[in-house]
């Protein structure tokens, strides 16, 4: 009889117990014990409220039922994210789950619609994304099964209450054979190769491991207190260090999308729950104070129920994700402020990877490396795409002004050459985000290329611009004719939805 190794994971966030439930569906008991520990005394922070599409393929490969995720976890749909002041101060698009119109003999759609004038001659690059459109006017449908256009070809995701939904993943957990302690880790023993022996609580117990899950938070408690990987600092690119939550009452017939609205230096979001809205601001405290930020956000949302909940990160990554036997997932790994909504799809693509690479024995040094490498690549894309959104602006604010004048990396800079010379944003094998996102945010912010595809070049601008507001009265049709946001709610909570596989529906923006 083989002995069973043991998995540890410390931290009962999100991370946490994502990790905890995908262990348990997907690593056998036979060989594996599985022991989550957190203490209730320290928190979590309990804020990622936002997410993207990919979480609808996480849940349905742990084999949970949407209708009863939406109900427990007090969700509504999300389709978009709504940028209001990026790029100039009175600018506004929508991020949607979607693409914007279609590839015509091979040329990507946004040739066609700036050759036709652009957003002068037909409006908002995004009147062209039925995602985006639904979203705006707080409306709600699956994708469609193969009507072979846009009705079918756009993805969603949900605003959820993480705390619900690390609850409801804890159930879940405990239900297939995790086992759970309520305690402090105060001490943690090394075997004389670094690797972590064994976590001392503070209850008295010892608990000894063969691999350690670091979902300890920002704080990184064996990751970085115990193994020193260090952190690379992304604050000179991204210099937001504080944020403020805080809840506002629900919104009937909430959007269906996510709001971000810039400020004088950083960010605001509401995000709709069922039972609540969560609120927030994001923003860097050398360019704003905490009380000016709390000013603002209670401006913003009115009255609230609670006074805002201060948070402080680094925006950056560990410099290894994963040493010697023990593995960062969640904020103990890296933290990127949630404009994209990225943190939960860090989490689970870690958590996905991890599982693949799973080590059948104390020797894997090949793995650990390309777990690395890929974590690596996911942060950097999720990075770039962000440090864009700072960078293209025309905001005549101090803030504002230095971020159009920062240095970018490398990567970014050869990205955006690319497109201001062609209109063209290469795709990505791996990692966050697809082209359309790249072009979105480009046109969204006043980014314009100085050339379209010399495909198109014979092609009479009139007739183009003719067929494209058809295409675009089309799409005002059928979304009006969508439930109301709060109708597709209201049919989920009573179980009668029939959802689409996450596969089909996980289209546009935010691909892997
Ligand atoms: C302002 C803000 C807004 C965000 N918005 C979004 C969003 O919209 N969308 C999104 O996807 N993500 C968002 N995130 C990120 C998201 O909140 C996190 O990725 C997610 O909550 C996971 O956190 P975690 O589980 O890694 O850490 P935490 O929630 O901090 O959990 C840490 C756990 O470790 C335990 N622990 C720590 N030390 C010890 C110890 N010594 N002994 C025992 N237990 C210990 C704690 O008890 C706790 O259970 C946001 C984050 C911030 C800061």
């Amino acid at each position: 009889m083989t002995t069973k190794r043991n998995i540890v994971i410390l931290g009962g966030g999100t991370a946490g117990w994502m990790t905890a439930a995908a262990m348990a569906k997907f690593i056998p008991a036979r060989h594996y014990n599985i022991t989550l520990i957190a203490s209730a005394e320290i928190g979590t922070v309990g804020v990622g409220e936002a997410t993207i599409p990919h979480i609808r393929q996480f849940n349905e490969l742990l084999g949970i039922d949407e209708n009863t995720f939406i109900k427990e976890v007090g969700a509504t749909y999300k389709l978009a994210i709504r940028f209001k002041g990026w790029g100039k101060s009175d600018s506004d698009y929508c991020h949607g789950f979607g693409y914007s119109g279609e590839v015509i003999n091979d040329v990507e759609f946004h040739h066609y619609y700036l050759r036709a004038g652009g957003a002068a001659k037909l409006g908002h690059y995004d009147n062209y994304n039925i995602a985006a459109l639904a979203a705006r006017a707080h409306r709600f449908n699956y994708p469609q099964d193969n009507t072979g256009d846009a009705r079918s070809h756009f993805g969603y995701a949900f605003h959820i209450d993480a705390s619900l939904y690390a609850a409801y993943l804890k159930r879940y957990s405990l239900a297939r054979g995790v086992s759970f302690i309520d305690a402090r880790v105060t001490d943690v023993v090394q075997h004389p190769s670094g690797d972590i022996a064994s976590l001392l609580l503070d209850n008295g117990q010892s608990l000894h491991g063969d691999l350690f899950i670091d979902c300890s938070g920002f704080r990184g408690r064996l990751i970085e207190q115990t193994l020193a990987s260090g952190y690379e600092n992304w604050q000179h690119w991204l210099p937001c260090d504080s944020a403020q939550a805080a809840a506002s009452d629900a919104i009937d017939n909430p959007p269906s999308y996510t709001l971000s609205a810039a400020h004088q230096a950083g960010w605001r979001w509401q995000i709709p729950l069922q039972h609540r809205t969560g609120n927030g601001i994001v923003y860097a405290s050398q360019w704003l104070s905490d009380e000016q930020a709390s000013e603002q956000l209670l401006g913003a949302i009115g009255d609230s129920a609670d006074m805002p909940r201060q948070l402080r990160f680094v925006t950056g990554k560990r410099k290894k994700s994963w040493l010697h036997n023990c593995v960062a997932i969640g904020l103990s790994s890296g933290f990127l402020e949630p404009l994209e909504s990225t943190s939960l799809y860090l989490v689970q693509a870690a958590i996905e990877k991890l599982i693949e690479y799973f080590p059948a024995t104390e020797q894997c040094q090949g793995a650990r490396e390309a777990f690395n490498h890929y974590i690596d690549t996911e942060y950097e894309r999720v990075r770039d795409f962000l440090i864009f959104h700072y960078y293209q602006n025309q905001r005549p604010e101090p803030f504002w002004q230095a971020m159009s004048a920062i240095e970018l990396p490398d990567s970014l800079q050869a990205r955006l050459a690319q497109f201001r010379e062609s209109g063209h944003f290469n795709a990505y094998r791996q990692g966050l985000f697809m082209p359309v996102s790249w072009t979105t945010l480009a046109l969204g912010q006043g980014l314009q290329p100085q050339a379209v595809s010399p495909r198109i070049s014979h092609i009479e601008s009139g007739a183009i611009a003719q067929r494209l507001n058809r295409d675009a009265s089309q799409l005002d049709d059928w979304v009006a004719s969508m439930p109301t946001h709060q109708h597709a709610i209201d049919v989920t909570k009573n179980g009668a939805a029939h959802y689409p596989a996450a596969s089909r529906s996980l289209y546009g923006a935010n691909n892997k």
